[in-house]
């Protein structure tokens, strides 16, 4: 039986063992509402004004180099090809930015292209030209250390990279055209040059183990990021993994509480794949320590259901949902909305 005392103070203690951090992995019920509460303290002591930063998502394009076998975008399935170009993205930023929103994320297939990356160039530098209270993050995948620069120059200050999963092999197995070293020495080169990083692991991954779990978790420590994440896997209709089973909503939970705890000062994201998966599965995840809410109201209608990272019929949570979950968690949000 597991000592539920015994691995809680062995946290407290900065002890993340890979024993230590499988067994706090497998807790549920008491033991996982005791590991909530850990994460939650840890979180105030760290955020005590107790807000959440709010995002809004523009996913501005569709066109992806990767094959990832757990994703569906890019296949020969993939009915429409679309890029926004830069006049839309400001024009969408504008209309977040009088809605109250000052955090807009864009994201994209990974585009290495050269008049891709102009186009969002250009949109950075007219939107922070326009304002200077807005910060923009880009999740764009991996792109050339000239051009990661270009987009810092042009005032993206923050920038996601997710590792996926810190074993080598599966990671060569999900994502056939990329390696894992490749990946992590574009999460340095991001550092390197003064991005605020983002990065962390999918939960579920066909053939991950416990062990490699705990591992993502002690590779997400060590990484000077100043955001972390993690999501749930969900088989993708249209993609490879479509048969295989989904991730443990559990796991994916205290994965997070972990995450929490392991690195006080960083944002971490409540993520709509969790509500698609568990019933009120967003406000749990501010219940594990999250501190960051993803809204998808920046993509136009029209190209929605041509981004399906996970699924077409994706959850797309919107501003109303998120006042509820906040409020709930005792939280409020760094925005004027
Ligand atoms: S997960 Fe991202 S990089 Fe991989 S295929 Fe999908 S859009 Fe491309």
């Amino acid at each position: 039986m597991v000592d539920c005392d015994k691995i809680l103070s062995a946290l407290v203690r900065e002890n993340y063992s890979i024993e230590v951090l499988c067994q706090a992995l497998l807790f549920t019920g008491s033991a996982q509402q005791r590991l909530f509460a850990l994460a939650q303290e840890t979180r105030h002591m760290h955020f005590p004004e107790n807000r959440a930063q709010v995002r809004s998502v523009i996913e501005v394009s569709n066109i992806c180099r990767q094959r990832c076998r757990y994703c569906a975008i890019g296949g020969k399935n993939q009915a429409m090809n679309y890029s926004l170009n830069s006049e839309q993205i400001v024009m969408l930023v504008e209309f977040l930015y009088k809605q109250g929103r000052r955090t807009v994320l864009l994201q994209s297939g990974e585009n290495v292209n050269e008049e891709f990356i102009q186009n969002i160039e250009c949109a950075v530098t007219e939107i922070c030209h326009i304002h200077n209270d807005i910060r923009i993050i880009l999740c764009l995948g991996n792109l050339s250390y000239e051009q990661y620069e270009r987009l810092y120059n042009a005032g993206a200050k923050d920038y996601i990279l997710k590792f996926e999963t810190s074993n080598a092999e599966l990671f060569s197995y999900c994502k056939p055209n990329d390696t894992f070293e490749q990946r992590i020495e574009c999460i340095k080169s991001l550092c390197k040059i003064g991005y605020n990083v983002g990065s962390g692991n999918i939960v579920g991954l066909p053939g991950q183990t416990l062990e490699d779990l705990a591992n993502d978790l002690r590779l997400v420590h060590e990484l000077p990021l100043a955001m972390n994440s993690t999501t749930i896997f969900i088989p993708a209709e249209n993609s490879d993994f479509a048969d295989m089973p989904a991730g443990n909503p559990n796991y994916t939970l205290n994965m997070m509480a972990l995450m929490r705890i392991m690195n006080p000062h960083r944002l971490m994201p409540t993520t709509s794949s969790l509500e698609k998966m568990i019933e009120d599965g967003q406000f749990l995840g501010l219940l594990a320590g999250a501190n960051t809410v993803t809204v998808h109201d920046g993509t136009p209608e029209e190209f929605q259901s041509h981004f399906p990272i996970y699924s077409a019929k994706r959850i797309r949570p919107q501003t109303e949902h998120f006042h509820d979950i906040l409020s709930r968690a005792g939280m409020r949000t760094d925005n004027i909305i």
